[in-house]
């Protein structure tokens, strides 16, 4: 069997840094917590807290001045007036490109426009991120939110609207969103500001490339990873024998008819989790 591993698969730079930091925090002081899963991954997960990470879903679970971790995804507006509130000793690891678009969306505001932020509505960097773009906003998930979204900015009479999006969102959807609301706005001042993350749109490009070329893909990562579940689509769309797994235990399918199999992994999958899959390959086929 032939194994092709994507050049950009695994960990972006948002999530590298995220976990290097946690843990270099965890050599010091082993009471930290993390409001939500540092990473969408199980065994680097299980790893941190090892060394003492405790996770949270709220910060209302926890002490006044204690040590709190905010994830890549970053926090709600209201989120960060608690933390400040509760006196906590905040690890800010926010990834700088969703501090971008949270200082785009006060930008937005500033200037009197209407927001409409493309994304998957329950996403936590979605919760963060449409807490800056006040009321005059609105979520676009999919086409079939475009109409309501439309009557919203015709109902609050603004003529300024402007589009970003979630940095992991799917490209090609984001082109098609933005491509009818360019139609249907055409009397309006519009700014399309294409937010994704190059990160996302790198591994979304060669997942493409490499489920063209072979006869099943493996995505690695988790089914509660946003960029892992695009990447699964977009392979499955091209490659019909696509398998999306989260470590290889999860490998229980049988490969043995596949010549050429091609590997891809989402930002959030560490390369332990990529090498664990592809020694299983390498040993039983
Ligand atoms: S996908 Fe992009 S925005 Fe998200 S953490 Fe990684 S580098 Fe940052």
């Amino acid at each position: 069997m032939e194994i092709i591993i994507g050049k950009n698969a695994g960990f972006c730079g948002g999530v590298l840094n995220s976990v290097n930091k946690a843990s270099k925090y965890l050599e010091t002081n082993k009471n930290i917590y993390c409001l939500g899963e540092l990473v969408h991954n199980k065994e680097v997960i299980y790893s941190l807290s090892k060394k003492g990470l405790k996770i949270i879903n709220s910060l209302y679970e926890i002490e006044d001045k204690s040590n709190v971790i905010i994830r890549a995804h970053g926090i709600s507006k209201e989120t960060y007036e608690l933390a400040k509130e509760k006196n906590l000793n905040i690890y800010d690891l926010t990834c700088p490109k969703v501090l971008k678009i949270h200082e785009e969306a006060k930008k937005y505001v500033k200037n009197n426009y209407f927001i409409i932020l493309v994304a998957l509505k329950n996403h936590p960097e979605t919760i963060g991120t449409i807490s800056f773009c006040g009321p005059s906003s609105f979520i676009v998930e999919e086409e079939k939110d475009i109409k309501n979204a439309i009557t919203k900015i015709k109902n609050s009479g603004n003529k300024k609207v402007a589009v970003i999006a979630q940095t992991t969102f799917s490209l090609d959807l984001f082109k098609k969103i933005s491509t009818i609301l360019i139609k249907e706005l055409k009397d309006y001042e519009l700014i399309i500001n294409n937010t994704i993350c190059n990160a996302t749109e790198i591994r979304q490009k060669e997942t493409k490339e490499l489920a063209s070329m072979v006869d099943a893909m493996i995505i690695v990562g988790a089914r509660n990873s946003s960029n892992t579940q695009k990447l699964y689509e977009i392979s499955k769309s091209i490659c019909y024998n696509t398998y999306n797994i989260e470590t290889s235990k999860d490998l229980k399918d049988d490969f043995s008819d596949y010549k050429k199999v091609g590997i891809m992994a989402g930002a959030s999958t560490s390369k332990e989790s990529i090498d664990g899959v592809v020694n299983l390959l390498t040993d039983k086929y």
